[in-house]
């Protein structure tokens, strides 16, 4: 009797262990993502090549579809070139769509001698670890909402691939049943609200941040943008799906009183912390589990500019 009570013991601690993301996986993906072989990940160079197949890799691993032709790589035109955003989808109960996205380029190399190498850990490694870091832990679930994980090229030179893919009538079937955007940008730090928690930009705008308040899990807290002067909301990623009218919010813990990291060599793996952005992967995933069409279906307020 007691080996099975043991035995049904440790088969629980099993499953429960591997249904969170582990701060082994968080620290590898954006380590990787971060790492001085990237040089950076500038639109148009090998390693920015390099960073897409790496993230297509890490859907495949997790059990993604593709969200449109034959491939995780969706391609678009960037000087005479031919470059990629990322796209991945998991179907859920119904056909409604979260989606999940972050910009996977950065700012290259500079032509200091020494440290070089702008590695964009927080900027924007932690977004892309952050989406991925959701898609496994639905790996082997089944979430009500459908779910959309798109990692950006281009965002550095004026967000040419979120815009590019916005509008790619290839992916409509997903943008028409759309019911969010969480767009994660620099959240490798702990927030000026404290650890486990991200603040929203453009949270007068919509009720998003109030219905997922009133459903998260952990501990877990959306705040208010501390820096809504900076008008954020409409000069990150998600602009290119509120030009849509889809519900579209950039979320972070950049505390922009104290980042001197922001497009420095500074931003590199030593000022990501780990088990902050691990526990706030796993409460977004605990939290997303709850969520359902039926209980989150944000709405904007009159208040946002479309164009
Ligand atoms: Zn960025």
């Amino acid at each position: 009797m007691k080996k099975i009570a043991y035995l049904t013991f440790s088969l629980f601690s099993v499953i429960t262990f591997a249904q969170e993301v582990q701060t082994s996986t968080v620290t590898t993906v954006l380590s990787t993502l971060a790492s001085d072989e990237m040089k950076g990940r500038e639109i148009g160079t090998p390693e920015n090549d390099n960073a897409a197949n790496y993230i297509a890799k890490l859907f495949k691993e997790n059990n993604l579809e593709y969200c449109t032709g034959n491939s995780y790589l969706v391609p678009f035109q960037y000087k005479g070139k031919t470059v990629y955003n990322v796209c991945g989808i998991k179907k859920g109960k119904t056909d409604k769509y979260l989606g999940f996205s972050g910009h996977f380029d950065h700012i290259g190399t500079s032509k200091k001698s020494g440290d070089n190498i702008y590695n964009g850990a927080d900027d924007d490694a932690s977004g892309i670890t952050t989406l991925v870091g959701i898609a496994d832990y639905f790996k082997n679930k089944t979430p009500e909402f459908s779910m959309a994980f798109i990692a950006f090229n281009g965002e550095e030179k004026g967000m040419l691939g979120s815009r590019a893919i916005s509008k790619d009538t290839n992916l409509d079937p997903i943008y028409n049943n759309l019911s969010a955007l969480f767009n994660f940008e620099m959240v490798a730090t702990e927030s000026q609200f404290g650890k486990n928690a991200l603040f929203m930009t453009g949270d007068e705008f919509s009720d998003l941040d109030e219905l997922f308040n009133q459903n998260a899990a952990g501990g877990l807290k959306i705040y208010p943008d501390p820096y809504a002067s900076q008008q954020l909301f409409y000069r990150s990623d998600n602009v290119s799906f509120v030009k849509k009218k889809i519900i579209a919010h950039s979320f972070s813990t950049v505390d922009m009183t104290k980042a001197t990291h922001y497009h420095n060599e500074s931003d590199d793996v030593s000022i990501v912390d780990f088990n902050n952005l691990t526990q706030i992967i796993n409460n977004l995933g605990k939290t997303l589990e709850k969520l359902s069409p039926k209980n989150f279906t944000p709405k904007y307020n009159d208040k946002v500019k479309f164009n």
